[in-house]
C-alpha cells in the first residue's frame, strides 16, 4: 500500500515560485497535488494499491497527517509513504530525504535516485556522508511514520529553469515517472 502525501495547501503562506516575466507562477500545493494524483492514477493502472493521504486542497497539519498515515499503517500490511514537495531557497536539481539513521527507507530512496538520474535533465543532489546517496533530516513525517518513508524535493521552484520544467507537461510526466520507479513490485 503506497501512501501518497502532498505537502501544503492553498491556505499555506509562501511556498510558491516568484512571478516570472510572462506572469506565470507555480504554487507548490498545486504542483504537489498534480504529481500525487497522477502518480495515484498510474499506480492503480498497474494494480498497485495506493491512497492519497490528503485528498483535500487545503493544508492538513502534520500531526493530523501522521495520524492518518499511522492509522493506514495499522490497517494495511507493508505500507510505504511518499511525501511530494518542490524545493526553494537557492539551488537546482532533485533530492530525496529519509529519516536519520539506517532504515529500510534508505535502500528504497536509492531506487528513486537511480530513476531521477536517468529521467531528469537536472542534477540529483546526493549526500554520501552516511554511506548512502539520500539526504537525511528530522522531517516530521519521516520521523513519526510507522512505515518506510521518503520525501522528494522535486527541483527548485525559485529557479526559473527548474520551475519552468515543473510547470511543463513534460516535467510533471517525468517527475511522476521518477516516483513510479520506486520499485515496490
Ligand atoms: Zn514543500
Amino acid at each position: 500500500m503506497i501512501l501518497i502525501d502532498n505537502g501544503h495547501g492553498y491556505n499555506t503562506a509562501g511556498k510558491r515560485s516568484p512571478v516570472w516575466s510572462d506572469g506565470t507562477q507555480l504554487l507548490e500545493w498545486q504542483f504537489n497535488r498534480k504529481v500525487a494524483r497522477e502518480l495515484s492514477a498510474q499506480l492503480f493502472d498497474r494494480n498497485i494499491p495506493n491512497c492519497l493521504v490528503v485528498p483535500e486542497d487545503y493544508d492538513i497539519p502534520l500531526n493530523h497527517r501522521i495520524e492518518r498515515i499511522n492509522m493506514l499503517c495499522k490497517k494495511y500490511d507493508d505500507c510505504r509513504l511518499i511525501s511530494i514537495h518542490a524545493n526553494a531557497g537557492g539551488g537546482t536539481g532533485w533530492e530525496i530525504f529519509t529519516s536519520k539513521g539506517e532504515t529500510q527507507s534508505d535502500a528504497w530512496a536509492t531506487q528513486f535516485i537511480h530513476h531521477a538520474e536517468r529521467l531528469l535533465p537536472f542534477p540529483v543532489r546526493k549526500d554520501y556522508s552516511d554511506g548512502d546517496p539520500d539526504k537525511e533530516a528530522g522531517f516530521y513525517l519521516l520521523k513519526h511514520s510507522h512505515c518506510p518513508a521518503v520525501l522528494t524535493e522535486n527541483l527548485f521552484m525559485d529557479r526559473e529553469e527548474d520551475c519552468r520544467y515543473l510547470m511543463s507537461e513534460e516535467g510533471v510526466r517525468k517527475v511522476v515517472e521518477v516516483h513510479l520507479g520506486g520499485g515496490w513490485k
